[in-house]
């Protein structure tokens, strides 16, 4: 079985990773424990996966795969965007960032309210030089209060028309059909079946 690195010191990402990737065949591979924490300093998605995918790139040997993702709002500008995680303040302060956003959406309505879920995945290989950047995103709205217990993040404020409920109401399994990440992963598996460079994923 093929396995490509995953960019990330978060076990819990690695996690969702293998399971998204075991479907085509690809093991998730946990970066060595002593790699430093790579800079996220882009002023977009794109930019921060590639930052990550190049700088954990040089302590590993082979496929390396980096994500960015965050929420955009467009009545709000595209906040909180690449400041997702510490919207509020403080890094990964989910419930001070719900908080927030619920806050600078006071009296917006309807579809003012809408809002997409972003993700941009990095495939780099090292050693030849080849980078693919993909991007999947999910429509919905921002409810206007914390529905659900699943999920994390944004989540429990996040509701898609389409399942009726917000993506802490519905399994892991419901959610990972239709979220951003797989949706981008699926696009990166599509080159990667097509590509006539080695690649962990080859066409039938
Ligand atoms: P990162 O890409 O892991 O750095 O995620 C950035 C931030 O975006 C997270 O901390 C969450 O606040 C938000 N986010 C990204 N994806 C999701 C998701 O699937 N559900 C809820 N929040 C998300």
């Amino acid at each position: 079985m093929q396995s490509v690195y995953i960019a990330s010191k978060n076990r819990h990402k690695v996690d969702e990773f293998q399971q998204l990737l075991v479907r085509w065949g690809v093991r998730a591979r946990a970066l060595p424990p002593e790699v430093p924490d790579s800079p996220e300093t882009g002023d977009s998605f794109a930019a921060n996966a590639m930052q990550k995918a190049a700088f954990y790139g040089d302590f590993c040997e082979g496929w390396i795969l980096s994500d960015d993702s965050g929420l955009c709002v467009p009545v709000l500008g595209g906040e909180p965007g690449v400041h997702s995680a510490r919207y509020a303040g403080r890094h990964g302060d989910d419930a001070a960032n719900r908080r927030l956003l619920l806050e600078r959406l006071s009296g917006y309505t309807g579809t003012e309210r809408r809002a997409v879920f972003v993700c941009v995945l990095t495939a780099w290989h090292g050693a030849t030089g080849v980078g693919l950047t993909v991007r999947g995103e999910l429509h919905g709205e921002i409810a206007d209060s914390a529905r659900g217990t699943g999920g994390f993040g944004y989540d429990p404020l996040f509701y898609v028309p389409a399942l009726g409920a917000t993506l802490a109401e519905v399994p892991a399994e419901v959610k990972n059909a239709h979220s951003h990440r797989s949706a981008a992963l699926n696009r990166l598996m599509r080159l990667w079946r097509e590509a006539t460079w080695d690649a962990p994923v080859r066409g039938q």
